[in-house]
């Protein structure tokens, strides 16, 4: 039997990105396809969106969503169905989805995202003709309030729903006098329900309603019934128990493979690495660095303290006496952005940088890079040090989250049994990053050992084949269709 399941979602590739989360929506609806189930995305109707769909067909439509009229447009996302909640008094804005064009966010997010919610609660729940959904899977605090909306429902919405965390540093809470706009009944105002330490919680509504909580890998699964990574909702994890999956994000390789990848100069496998040695000058001369053969490290990533980069930032000098050029592409915190500008100045033809978003540079940089540096706080799952594993481009990470469960360090027992792909670090320290950067260098100049790493990780599977399985095992066991 063929599940149909609603995936409720803030941001999907191709039509609107600001980090991982987009790319696992966008590539979630072929990764279950294969396992019997029938993915439809529902997206607010943000101007990329709309844009995207065209003159696509109304086929609902609120005269009132959270005092917002609002219609659903019916578009593909790929070859998928798509759902899209136009309403341009909430989504037709210049700037980003959750913040405005100087990056502040919007003040009414939590109107905007609750409507979203309710809306997607509705089409999950039978409201537009011709739509039936046995699972509605939302991710993240954006669509968090769906499941509390089909929870709530006067006459109770019997799917059962799946909430995923992509990032738990993201809660959506406001205060407590946004309840009473929210039209939920008021024994929603509860411990496990919507209030959260007085005020209320998206993400914690989310977590309190859904049959079931996954997230994006097993150690962060784990990591996040500490306080240290819990945010606040540790107790709430812990009490949920086995109730909590991990499941790791995949890559797809129609988008991140060197052997097809048409941004780079040079497509190379495994076997032809010599190959990438042109993408490495090409690189060298984009960003105006020295050429040479020592390491070139690449770092792609936002700019904010999740990612360490204040560490990097500190690490810059050790990196380059060692004999080593970075290359960084990311945005964010103008402090970091500020503290790299300096750093790049003092090491002129070694460090450089690119401030902005820009995705086929990444992919030049994942080609033609030696190691990327990934030294993150937290990481959920954490993605380019996927890319960079089926790039050949050495990951040097924190060993945290999910860059703890895809990253083998090169320890002499994993080098010898041909098992390590990078190298690991505890703690994002100076100490420790440095220390991590002094042996991927030494590493680095053992050319056997190098090539073998960059292989061992070129040849595993990052494909979401095994993670779309794993989603489609939980979706079929929650709608009782084992
Ligand atoms: P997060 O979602 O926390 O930002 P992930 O590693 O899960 O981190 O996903 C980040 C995604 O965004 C990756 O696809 C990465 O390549 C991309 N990315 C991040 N910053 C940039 C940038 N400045 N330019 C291009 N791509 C970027």
């Amino acid at each position: 039997m063929t599940l149909r399941v609603l995936s409720i979602a803030s941001e999907a590739v191709p039509l609107i990105k600001t980090g991982g989360l987009a790319d696992v929506a966008g590539a979630l609806p072929d990764a279950v396809a294969p396992h019997g189930v029938a993915m439809t995305t529902i997206l607010p109707g943000y101007p990329a969106v709309t844009k995207a769909l065209g003159k696509a067909k109304a086929i609902h439509q609120w005269d009132s969503l959270l005092g917002e009229p609002a219609r659903l447009l019916a578009g593909k996302l790929g070859s998928h169905p798509l759902l899209v909640v136009d309403s341009p008094n909430l989504f037709s804005r210049d700037g980003g989805p959750y913040a405005d064009l100087a990056g502040r966010d919007w003040g009414d997010n939590w109107r905007r995202f609750a409507a979203f919610g309710r809306a997607a609660a509705d089409v999950a729940g039978g409201a537009v003709k011709g739509l039936v959904f046995d699972l509605a899977h939302a991710h993240d605090w954006q669509a968090a309030m769906a499941p509390a909306y089909m929870r709530f429902a006067p006459a109770g919405t019997a799917i059962p729903s799946v909430m995923t965390i992509h990032n738990m540093a993201f809660q959506g809470y406001y205060g407590a006098d946004i309840f009473a706009l929210l039209g939920l009944p008021s024994w929603a105002w509860a411990i496990d329900g919507v209030e959260y330490h007085g005020g209320v919680g998206f993400l914690k509504a989310g977590l309190e309603s859904a049959s079931a909580i996954t997230t994006v890998s097993p150690t962060y699964a784990r990591e996040i019934r500490d306080p240290a990574f819990g945010m606040g909702l540790e107790g709430l994890i812990t009490t949920k128990g086995d109730r909590v999956h991990g499941i790791v994000n995949g890559i797809d390789p129609a988008v991140w493979n060197p052997e097809t990848d048409q941004h780079l100069l040079q497509t190379y496998s495994w076997r032809s690495l010599a190959r990438r040695a042109a993408n490495k000058r090409a690189l060298e001369r984009e960003f105006h660095l020295e050429q040479g053969d020592g390491p070139l490290f690449v770092c792609v990533t936002r700019l904010t303290w999740q990612k360490g980069i204040d560490v990097l930032l500190e690490v810059i000098d050790h990196l380059v006496g060692l004999g080593g050029r970075l290359a960084l592409l990311g945005a964010g915190d103008p402090a970091l952005e500020a503290g790299l500008h300096a750093a790049a100045a003092r090491h002129p033809g070694r460090v450089s940088l690119r401030i902005g978003y820009d995705e086929a540079l990444s992919h030049r940089m994942q080609g033609g890079g030696d190691a990327i540096l990934v030294p993150s706080r937290f990481e959920p799952c954490g993605l380019t040090q996927l890319y960079g594993l089926a790039y050949g481009c050495v990951p040097v990470v924190a060993h945290t989250g999910g860059l703890a469960d895809t990253v083998v360090d090169a320890n002499l027992a994993a080098i010898n049994g041909q098992a390590a792909t990078g190298v690991t670090f505890h703690g994002v320290t100076y100490p420790s990053f440095a220390a991590a950067i002094t042996r991927t260098i030494a590493l680095y100049g053992q050319c056997d050992v190098w090539t073998q790493m960059q292989r061992t990780g070129m040849k595993t599977d990052f494909s979401w084949k095994r993670s779309g399985q794993a989603y489609a095992a939980l979706y079929r066991q929650l709608a009782g269709a084992e």
